[in-house]
């Protein structure tokens, strides 16, 4: 079945909701479940028995959640997490250890360049950040044995668009695990039909919408009979799993390595709001890439001198070729501004009335923000340089209003900026 918009609203709605008993997902709030007897603890504990464990390591809320996002992104299980950060955190804590080096290609969110740069490294991982096209780096250092290859399925916020089939395959010559943050592009990119082992979004933006729910989920292919990447001598602390859970080892593997003892797990109301946003996904998501495309071209044809507009969209892009060839539906809510300086940029936010100014993406309102004052504020120049910002950089993301008025107000706004 061709997986399209109609493909979506019907599997969400339809999964989201029950037919028999409580329409809408309940919500189990308890931190701890009674088991039956000790022998059913014992299989609960052995994993042999699918009953919930106390609500650090699952909750039946949480599990729900957790089956329509899988079945969303093409994927055998996930684990729904506290935030983007945390599903980003369990991956990278569950399969990596001191020694070990992780190659980041293409434009990264602040907190995921933090995480790898910073904390990770703090615990002895290394790692190598390249544009998206160094196929020479990306091939040398895959050769050379890199535990993990981690990318943005879309840049937030410089927008570069990678290679996402060039990637998977090579990573698939060099047994090495790709994980795939498709936060911007949920429905639009499917990761792991492309060949990623690993898919992780912040459900905060685009899944929830709504700007209610802090969230994260982290979803996973089945473990394979044959050419079985993590059966690679690289991945020989994770063997005993593979060996003993099979096809579904990527889930124990994360919730013993990471979230057991992190405990960077979801919470039953959260994953109840992340829910009643899914139900909507396919319908925004469709509005808003076909809004944001609009947008661009009026603004790329109307903004005044002194300010420029930027998407993969429009012509003059790096990634126009890649946009039309691999992102037929669009590349998510995100497009940028360029005002030269801070001082003009904040002028020109402080003009907006339409636009709410916040650090979030993919709501369903207009949303933008000035980015070297603020979540790239702790970065040297040539850290923003490669992560795509500058002075004058304002990220806007696109929401469900007329997409008109949208425009209509980054243009005012622009006049009165200069
Ligand atoms: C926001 C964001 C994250 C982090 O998600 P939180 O839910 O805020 O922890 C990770 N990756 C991308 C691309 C994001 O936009």
């Amino acid at each position: 079945m061709k997986k399209d918009f109609d493909y979506f609203n019907t599997l969400l709605v339809q999964n989201v909701g029950s037919k028999v008993g409580p329409i809408a997902p309940t919500i189990v709030p308890s931190a701890a479940f009674g088991y039956e007897d000790a022998q059913q603890a014992e299989g609960i504990f052995a994993g042999e028995v699918n009953a919930p464990l106390y609500a650090r390591v699952g909750n039946p809320t949480n599990a729900k959640l957790e089956s329509v996002v899988a079945k969303m992104e093409g994927g055998f299980g996930a684990i729904a997490t506290s935030s983007g950060m945390g599903a980003i955190s369990t991956v990278t804590t569950a399969f990596l250890r001191a020694g070990d080096e992780v190659l980041c290609i293409g434009g990264f969110f602040g907190g995921t360049y933090t995480l790898i740069n910073e904390t990770m490294k703090r615990f002895g991982v290394s790692n190598s950040f390249c544009d998206v096209d160094d196929f020479g780096h990306i091939e040398a250092k895959l050769k050379a044995g890199v535990k993990m290859v981690l990318m943005e399925s879309v840049g937030n916020p410089s927008l570069r668009l990678p290679d996402i089939n060039r990637v998977a395959d090579l990573c698939t010559v060099h047994e090495t695990l790709l994980v795939i943050d498709n936060t911007a592009t949920p429905l639009i990119v499917r990761p792991l039909e492309l060949g990623a082992d690993i898919v992780v979004h912040s459900s905060t933006k685009n899944m929830s919408g709504h700007s209610a729910a802090l969230g994260g989920i982290a979803v996973f292919r089945a473990v394979k009979e044959e050419n079985e990447k993590l059966l690679n001598e690289k991945y020989a602390d994770v063997h005993k799993i593979v060996k003993k859970m099979e096809k579904k080892a990527f889930i124990p593997i994360c919730k013993k390595r990471a979230i057991r003892d992190m405990g960077m797990t979801a919470n039953a109301f959260g994953s109840f709001l992340t829910m009643l946003g899914l139900e909507t996904l396919a319908l925004r998501v469709e509005r808003i890439n076909k809004s944001v495309e609009r947008i661009a071209a009026i603004l790329n044809e109307k903004l005044p001198e002194g300010v420029s507009v930027n998407h993969p969209s429009l012509a003059h892009n790096p990634d126009h070729a890649r946009y039309l060839s691999d992102f037929q539906q669009g590349c998510g809510p995100l497009l940028s501004l360029n005002c030269d300086t801070k001082e003009r940029a904040f002028k020109l936010l402080n003009s907006l009335k339409l636009v709410t100014q916040t650090a979030n993406i993919g709501d369903n309102r207009t949303l933008a923000l000035h980015m070297t004052s603020t979540i790239y504020s702790d970065f040297d120049a040539e850290t923003r340089t490669f992560l795509g910002v500058d002075e004058g950089f304002i990220r806007v993301s696109i929401g469900l209003e007329d997409p008109e008025s949208i425009a209509e107000d980054f243009l005012q706004a622009a006049k009165e900026m200069i």
